[in-house]
């Protein structure tokens, strides 16, 4: 039987972004890591859903970030939060399938992980993620930063007690 997702961006959600050169960066090394607080997020297993990353890593590609070093941090964020599935996007080009918001990753988690769409979300913290979440058809939910005041999305969160509320509720409202 398919079942709901909660997807995850990774960069703004588990981490904080780097600024560097003018712009902003996914950390490549243990010493450019923030971790921002999510405590219960494993929890959100118990209302029926798949946690499941889905990150956007073009700095491999463009050789700015090792494949080794972005694979240790997912996997520590996948044994703290016991997420079910980690997807890494290493690609440069904008117009890649595989490279969000174009819905290439979750394609391939909705097919290896057999997941319902119509009851799934996202969480992320920019454009990409809620675009990305409209081209595959589920919700989004955007964790609220002082720099995406201006991103549109379906529910806005600050906290994790907020997400499971949202969750909460769609769980009650789809069994009813
Ligand atoms: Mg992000």
């Amino acid at each position: 039987m398919s079942g709901p997702a909660l997807f995850l961006d990774r960069d703004g959600i588990f981490n904080e972004l780097v600024y560097r050169d003018g712009g902003v960066h996914s950390p490549r090394n243990w010493n450019e890591v923030k971790h921002y607080p999510l405590d219960g997020l494993h929890k959100i297993k118990e209302l029926g859903f798949k946690l499941v990353m889905v990150t956007n890593q073009p700095d491999i590609e463009r050789n700015l970030l090792k494949q080794s070093f972005v694979d240790e941090l997912n996997s520590y964020y996948q044994n703290l939060y016991s997420l079910d599935r980690v997807y890494v996007s290493p690609f440069a080009a904008d117009e890649h399938p595989l490279k969000k918001p174009n819905p290439g990753l979750f394609l391939l988690a909705k097919n290896e992980l057999n997941l319902d769409f119509s009851n799934s979300f996202i969480l992320g913290d920019t454009e990409k993620d809620t675009l990305a979440a409209k081209r595959c058809g589920i919700k989004s939910i955007l964790w609220k930063r002082d720099y995406n005041r201006r991103v549109s999305s379906d529910f806005v969160v600050t906290n994790i007690n907020d997400l499971k509320a949202i969750l909460s509720q769609f769980v009650s409202a789809a069994s009813t």
